[in-house]
């Protein structure tokens, strides 16, 4: 059986409709700052320092990775972030990484647990 993240990864008019990433959200959905209700998302975490090859940038169906490289700060960034408030959790920038740097947020390591709030401080003041 094929799961909801599969499904997701179908397309973003899943999110827009209101479809099966929407039903299968908590109630309370994140506690992390700043994100209340918002839909699971997958984050970046410290071995893009670095490397910052933005191949992930490709392949991201809903333009969630920044700063590409032709954006001001690509320079001054340490690192990519993921929008969260616009990530599908659909998965495909996963194994596009060449050093294992993204992960949905229920799976990443917990030693990059900061990460979760310097992918979503990168967008706050956006
Ligand atoms: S999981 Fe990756 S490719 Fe999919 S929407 Fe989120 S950032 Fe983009
Ligand atoms: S593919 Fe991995 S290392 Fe490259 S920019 Fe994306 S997260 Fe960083």
């Amino acid at each position: 059986m094929r799961s909801w993240r599969g499904l997701a990864g179908e397309g973003p008019w899943l999110k827009k409709a209101g479809g099966i990433a929407d039903m299968m959200q908590s109630p309370e959905g994140s506690l992390h700052e700043g994100t209340k209700d918002r839909d699971m998302s997958h984050f970046i975490g410290e071995t893009c320092i670095g490397t910052k090859d933005t191949a992930c940038v490709e392949v991201c169906p809903v333009d969630c990775i920044h700063p590409t490289k032709d954006e001001p700060d690509f320079e001054t960034e340490d690192q990519l972030y993921i929008d969260p408030d616009t990530c599908i959790d659909c998965g495909l920038c996963v194994d596009e990484c060449p050093v294992k740097a993204i992960y949905p947020e229920e799976d990443l390591p917990e030693e990059w647990n900061k990460y979760i709030q310097i992918n979503i401080d990168y967008y706050k003041n956006k």
